[in-house]
């Protein structure tokens, strides 16, 4: 009885306390800053105008092809690649102000907005995924020093809590400090995370996987983290990524 007092009172508060919070600091849309109903959410322009899912590429390697599928010549018998990746959006547009607001700008509070907006297209395939564990790409300790949080990994969390999947941090780790992939060449990102990463066989042999990751460019990090799954024994390594860039 008195338990159950005690919990109106406190839904009472929280009702009180959330709109007065709203009164004072109006919800509005990360993208124009215009108000919405809800705190972070996109208004329905910015929702309109999200890149679209990306139409054909290979569902291995994420390489363009001319139609979705599983393998193409560039990856076909190589175990470099993952079984499969997933994309809910182009890096392009809304969305890439969103990742690089995410990422690099201190806005890790749009994490469950970008994970939101990437269940909203991919729940079905994800599910039918059914991955054991849920895995973060890494980041080394240094980086996350500096960044203070991993954006892969709070992502991560808001897919392993849709998929009611254990998250885990410690199945894979990050051993060397590589440079930021951004200015490298094809064959320099790949040079570069060579043996970046370290899986612990413990935590991942004969398991299926679910890798997240927020942006694919040419795949070189993700292809050094699935190497590196396998060698430890990973029965089945899926990629998800919030974006994949559109070039190749
Ligand atoms: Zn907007
Ligand atoms: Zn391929």
């Amino acid at each position: 009885m008195i338990e159950n007092g005690l919990e109106s009172i406190r839904t009472v508060a929280n009702k009180f306390g959330s709109s007065l919070l709203d009164f004072l600091f109006p919800p509005y849309c990360p993208l124009c800053k215009s108000t919405t109903k809800v705190a972070d959410t996109l208004c329905s322009p910015c929702l309109d105008l999200l890149p679209s899912q990306p139409q054909a590429y290979c569902l291995n390697c994420g390489g363009n092809t001319s139609q979705a599928e599983l393998g193409c010549g560039r990856c076909l018998g190589s175990i470099d690649y993952p079984d499969r990746v997933y994309f809910p959006f182009t890096y392009d547009a809304g969305i890439v102000k969103l990742l690089v607001g995410y990422k690099f700008h201190d806005r890790s509070e749009w994490c469950s907005l970008l994970a939101r907006l990437s269940w909203s297209r991919l729940e079905r395939e994800l599910c039918w995924e059914e991955p054991e564990l849920i895995l973060p790409v890494p980041l080394h300790n240094r980086r996350f020093l500096s960044r203070r949080y991993n954006q892969s990994a709070l992502l991560a969390k808001e897919l392993a809590k849709k998929l009611d999947r254990p998250l885990v941090t410690n199945g894979l780790k990050r051993i060397r400090m590589t440079k930021p992939q951004t200015k490298l060449s094809s064959q320099g990102r790949r040079d570069n995370v060579k043996g970046a990463f370290l899986a612990d066989e413990s935590v991942v042999s004969g398991r299926s996987l679910l890798l997240v990751d927020d942006v694919y460019t040419t795949g070189a990090t993700v292809s050094a983290a699935v190497v590196e799954l396998r060698r430890a024994g990973a029965k089945r390594v899926a990629v998800f990524c919030v974006a994949r860039t559109l070039q190749d």
